[in-house]
């Protein structure tokens, strides 16, 4: 079996906290040691905890510009020894899309890494399967994403199925499977087989008593990603697929052509369409598809500060409604974490309306934060700002109860209407 050495699209850095703590030319090195000509560095995007609540596996915000220049230092370093591509892998939802086309726009390409599905702890539910794919189908069809990493990752709680639904849940992951696949088609990207998750499989192994060719016979079923019922549907529908080291340690580059050998024993790699010379970033030249896909998201993205202030007035608007105290949680951890984190950039013409009803608020919410002015200023001004501009208009001082310190937040009153 002979895989190419030609690229590895998928890798990360110590910058997301579960990565090896080593400089990031240790893992170029190793590529170059390894005989790759290519090589892309892609950990995970940052995220600001009021939105998806893991950032302890991410880099921060603030880190994504040591991130840019060490990576661009890089591509300098080894210019004619390795092409060094600067990347992301993230998560898809439409709360932060706005963010996703920002970072997508400084970067060299991006690729689909849906670890779960917002909101919705399912992870054990036979509805699970399809939950994530429509995820990934909206995430492909934002035009963000060039790669679709551990497409089959959503199977991996397959063993905790109870027994009596194995059977049900099995044709939900052959749909979410062929959902998947049929979008990744449409919009011409591969599909990524990952190699970060067969450690586990040795593990189960060594558990299980069975030798490997057992295993295989087995269904390759306590691999947790890929799975061969996933990469079947793929062979059917004719997917493009690359493969992905997800390296979190420079030494896992050169385990990858075993790490094939092992999944060949379950998958038939000698089927699928991996590409021998795949280049994400010549790749997107040549999919004019994509590309305008990904132009109108950039159109119609909402603002991070327009999600943010959506936040407050749901608060606001719908207190009794709402879970306060998951929303109190929210804002405290907002409050204390913007000052030092994200930069927000200003919403230019909050002030140019008179909003007397909630409706009309709203859409000043959605329309008006969409143009973000030059110049970027801090969390802590700008939920100042926001307070100012909604006293304003509703000529109360006390509707938002906010410490500037970040210590005491509730609401008195509701907004008239
Ligand atoms: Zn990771
Ligand atoms: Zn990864």
């Amino acid at each position: 079996m002979d895989y190419s050495k030609e690229y590895n699209y998928h890798s990360h850095t110590f910058r997301c906290g579960h990565a090896a703590n080593v400089p990031d030319g240790a893992y170029i090195l190793k590529a170059v040691e390894c005989g790759y000509k290519k090589y892309g560095v892609t950990d995970h995007v940052p995220v600001h905890p009021i939105f998806f609540g893991d950032s302890y596996v991410r880099m921060h915000d603030s880190d994504r510009y040591d991130y840019y220049d060490s990576i661009e230092k890089l591509k300098e370093l080894y210019k004619g020894t390795i092409d060094v591509y600067l990347g992301f892998e993230a998560e898809y939802d439409e709360i932060i899309d706005a963010y996703l086309c920002e970072l997508r726009e400084n970067c060299d390409y991006m690729i689909m890494g849906q670890h779960y599905v917002l909101n919705k702890d399912i992870r054990y539910s036979v509805d699970y399967p399809i939950e994530y794919a429509k995820k990934v189908c909206a995430g492909i069809e934002s035009g963000i994403f060039d790669i679709v990493a551990h497409p089959d990752i959503f199977m991996q709680y397959r063993d905790g199925i109870p027994e009596s639904q194995q059977e049900e849940y099995f044709y939900k992951a052959l749909e979410a499977s062929r959902m998947i696949c049929m979008k990744a088609k449409e919009y011409n990207i591969p599909l990524e087989i990952n190699l970060g998750a067969t450690h586990v499989y040795d593990k189960k192994v060594a558990e299980s008593g069975l030798n490997e060719e057992q295993m295989a016979i087995f269904n390759g079923k306590h691999a947790r990603y890929p799975t061969n019922l996933f990469w079947a549907v793929a062979c059917q529908i004719g997917n493009s697929a690359v493969v992905g080291i997800d390296a979190h340690y420079p030494e896992e580059i050169k385990q990858k052509q075993a790490k094939l050998a092992k999944i060949n024993t379950y998958i038939d790699l000698s089927k699928l369409n991996i590409l021998e010379n795949y280049d994400p970033v010549v790749a997107r030249e040549n999919n004019p598809k994509l590309q305008e896909a990904f132009e109108r998201t950039k159109r119609n993205a909402t603002s991070v500060e327009g999600r943010l202030v959506e936040s407050y007035l749901s608060y606001l608007l719908d207190a009794e409604k709402v879970n306060k105290n998951k929303v109190k949680t929210d804002l405290i951890r907002t409050l204390r974490e913007l000052p030092n984190n994200r930069k927000f950039a200003k919403i230019d013409d909050f002030d140019g309306y008179t909003m007397k009803k909630r409706e009309a608020l709203i859409k000043v919410i959605k329309e008006g934060t969409r143009k973000i002015s030059p110049g970027p200023i801090d969390g802590l001004s700008y939920i100042k700002e926001l307070k100012a501009a909604i006293d304003k208009h509703y000529s109360r001082s006390s509707i938002i109860e906010l410490d500037y310190e970040g210590n005491i937040i509730g609401v008195k009153n509701k907004f008239k209407k």
